[in-house]
């Protein structure tokens, strides 16, 4: 059995004191911190052998490049995606944004006529319906229900025969739920449409296998996985990567270039890794997915889930509602919460300063808050680090805030 105490100790950083207090960390869906392993990867590598990969003729070269595309494997394996040599299905990118990025900009170009025969499937125009607005296509979308949850139940009336692509996130970074994808994949892959997850959020708390939820693309962060910043994924069933244009031009790409006719690329996954890559943040990344392997996911998501239960008690604070599921099952630890006449900053400001690190904001899910009245919110993350002291410390400030604040007659004195 996972100690979580001891998994706990491995993250320098908490152990710090933050305006007096013990720091509490519950910000992990903006980014999670890292364990020793993770730190000492990525310096490592830049300590013994830093070099470009897949190019260049001498040692550190080779070195550097075995240790990318073993880290590749290595997270390959840990979402369920295909780790073979020659049958990659996992590109590098600098994160989830840059991903969704990507493979918006490839579409955009098949749509333009780029790209092998097979790349007619992405072209979207008038009359397609979802996303990519250049391409004139329309956007559809799900409606939420009262608890946030995305509709899935009514997949059959909002995908048609005209949808091309269905995008959407497998865990919501607002309402913590997670997407009931089944009915979804299904009714896109019955209609032709390609679908695209947003996995930023569940990677980090979940087994997550891409073969098994049968999606065609899928972006996630490393940084959000306990891994190092400006690495993240893009994930695409192999026979799609490879009829997929490319979306970036540069170094390492182009198997052959003239001057006079159209270039010839490189394979997937290279043919999408133009440029010098993040090759200490890709490593380091396969550090932590095999650190959170070592764990074991489904350890990590009953840590989580029983702390979730205790951290749910927020809606049972006066004037606290919970934006998103009431019940620990089916969502994850990241609770977004309103406090009733106090504006999310003030409360944000209040509870940093008994050492508690939250998120304020609209998390960048503005239509999402719209959808339950409110601006903002507040926003708690659990990671695999959190405590039910921590848990505690939060419940106990949020407490606090109305009272401090003399709002709902009770000032304190
Ligand atoms: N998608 C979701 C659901 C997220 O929570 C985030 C991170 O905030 C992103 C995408 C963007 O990730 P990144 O900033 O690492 O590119």
């Amino acid at each position: 059995m996972a100690d979580f105490d001891a998994i706990r100790r491995q993250f320098p950083i908490l152990n710090q004191q933050v305006h007096g207090r013990p720091l509490v960390y519950l910000d992990s869906a903006a980014t999670a911190q890292k364990p020793q392993a993770v730190i000492d990867a990525e310096s490592g590598f830049y300590e013994s052998i830093n070099a470009g990969v897949h190019r260049g003729a001498h040692e550190l070269a080779a070195r550097s490049t075995v240790a990318f595309e073993d880290a590749r494997a290595a997270m390959a394996r840990f979402v369920g995606a295909s780790a073979e040599e020659g049958r990659e299905e996992l590109v590098v990118t600098a994160g989830a944004t840059a991903g969704l990025n990507l493979l918006a900009t490839a579409f955009g170009y098949a749509s333009m006529g780029r790209g092998p025969a097979a790349a007619r499937r992405f072209a979207l125009g008038p009359g397609d319906e979802i996303v990519v607005a250049r391409t004139g296509a329309t956007l559809t979308w799900f409606a939420l229900d009262d608890e946030g949850r995305i509709r899935t139940d009514t997949a059959d009336e909002v995908i048609t025969d005209r949808t091309k692509v269905v995008a959407m996130t497998h865990v919501g970074n607002v309402t913590g739920a997670i997407t009931d994808l089944a009915p979804v994949v299904r009714r896109a892959h019955e209609v032709g449409a390609v679908f695209v997850l947003d996995a930023c959020q569940s990677v980090p708390h979940l087994p997550v296998d891409f073969h098994a939820l049968d999606v065609d693309f899928a972006a996630f962060s490393a940084h959000k996985m306990y891994g190092p910043t400006g690495a993240g994924f893009l994930y695409g069933r192999r026979e799609l990567l490879e009829a997929l244009p490319p979306a970036w031009f540069g170094g390492s790409m182009v198997e052959l270039a003239w001057m006079d006719k159209p270039a010839q690329y490189m394979d997937p996954p290279a043919r999408f890794e133009a440029g010098t890559q993040p090759v200490a943040q890709v490593v380091a990344a396969g550090v932590a997915a095999q650190w959170l392997q070592s764990i074991g996911m489904d350890a990590v998501a009953g840590h989580e889930q029983a702390l979730t239960s205790e951290l749910l008690r927020l809606g049972d604070i006066p004037g606290v509602r919970i934006l998103g599921p009431m019940s620990a099952t089916a969502r994850i630890g990241t609770v977004a919460f309103e406090v009733e006449g106090v504006h999310p900053h003030d409360v944000g400001q209040y509870i940093d300063a008994q050492g508690i690190a939250i998120r304020v904001g609209h998390h960048c899910a503005q239509p999402v808050h719209r959808h339950f009245g409110v601006y903002a919110s507040n926003r708690a993350s659990l990671g695999v680090y959190n405590t039910m002291d921590d848990v505690h410390a939060l419940l106990d400030a949020v407490a606090g805030v109305r009272p401090f604040f003399g709002v709902g007659g009770t000032r304190a004195e």
